[in-house]
């Protein structure tokens, strides 16, 4: 069974009651208070690497809806399902598929590194946006300056064939094929606003417009463009700028390193490498703890049947308007059962 896109969510059991037996109501950071009662709570193991799947070998053969409005499972015709955001309702920030979106070249942005801020907070996963690693192997050649160029991403070892993994839900914005590059390369944009790159491919099985989920297979490795030897060359980039995707994904077990990112502009350097020696560590974390006293002092609320803006606000001991404010809505907007609102 596929549980891997499943923290907090409320699951109308009726439907597929055969699965219920291996959910287990074990999330403590929400108020179960909160939910309708016929939820049930399924926790993702957070960081490690969801299920993958390869749309060739499955097919679809029923999409039933879920108690939220914004996903539906998915049934497949080898018995797994999975939930499955529907885009038309559940879009997270709407601009990051329209601005800047450019299906016919590499470079669709272009901001320099100056008019980036200072720091970011980028949310890697949480309720619905899974974790699956691109590939999982040997790094043969780090981030940074390399010889007399400069080299953009992480080279992971691999076997002409092996599947590689789109990282985060999202949507393809350009393949292409650059004989004396990239060879077959995928750029995936994600809802988290990262792109991800996926070079010297052997196969590429999706098409610029394509939604993917973490974990879909999107091709195979192989050695195409400037490349000697069979590997995944791969690049992670927040607004056409690359930092080193090792401060991300520890690609020898393929585990995420953290859920929330704190994306410092000092980063979108090729002298700026992850490293372990925790130099860098003691430095930011000062930083770091503020950052995660802000985040733990985040509350939400899981929007159930009947509530209203100021029910949910006199709950929180808070106002409608500072509700408006947080979650960038109007007191006249319609609330969704399942919708997640920030109460503090
Ligand atoms: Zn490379």
């Amino acid at each position: 069974m596929n549980l891997r896109k499943t923290l907090t969510l409320c699951l109308a059991m009726f439907a597929i009651g055969s699965i219920s037996a291996q959910v287990k109501t074990i999330n403590n950071t929400i108020n179960k208070d909160s939910l309708p009662e016929d939820a049930i709570i399924v926790k993702r193991v957070p960081l490690e690497s969801g299920e993958s799947f390869d749309p060739k070998d499955v097919l679809v053969v029923d999409t039933i809806p879920s108690s939220s409005e914004g996903l539906s499972i998915v049934l497949y015709n080898d018995n797994t399902w999975r939930y499955v955001r529907n885009r038309a309702i559940d879009v997270l920030d709407e601009t990051i598929y329209t601005q800047n979106w450019d299906t016919t070249k590499i470079h669709a942005y272009n901001v320099e590194l100056k008019d980036l801020p200072m720091s970011m907070v980028i949310d890697l996963v949480d309720t619905l946006k899974s974790y699956h690693y691109p590939v999982k192997g040997r790094v043969t050649s780090k981030y940074g300056p390399r010889r007399r160029r400069i080299h953009q991403g992480t080279d992971i070892d691999l076997e002409t064939g092996d599947p590689i993994y789109a990282t985060f839900d999202g949507r393809v914005r350009h393949t292409t094929y650059i004989a004396r590059g990239y060879g077959n390369l995928i750029i995936i944009r994600h809802d988290n606003g990262l792109e991800t790159f996926y070079a010297h491919l052997s196969e590429t099985n999706v098409k610029p417009g394509d939604w993917v989920t973490a974990g879909q297979v999107i091709g195979k490795g192989g050695n195409t463009g400037r490349s000697t030897g069979s590997h995944l060359h791969y690049e992670i980039r927040y607004k056409g700028h690359t930092f080193d995707p090792e401060r991300l994904i520890d690609f020898t077990t393929g585990t995420l390193r953290r859920e929330t990112f704190l994306l410092k502009r000092t980063y979108f350097s090729p002298y700026s490498r992850f490293t372990q020696d925790f130099d860098e560590e003691v430095q930011s974390d000062e930083e770091d703890k503020k950052i995660a006293k802000e985040a733990a002092a985040i509350k939400y609320h899981i929007v159930k049947r009947g509530d209203t803006l100021g029910r949910i606000a006199i709950n929180n001991h808070t106002t409608v308007t500072k509700l408006c404010q947080l979650n960038g809505i109007k007191k006249t907007s319609t609330l969704r059962i399942g919708q997640r609102i920030r109460v503090r």
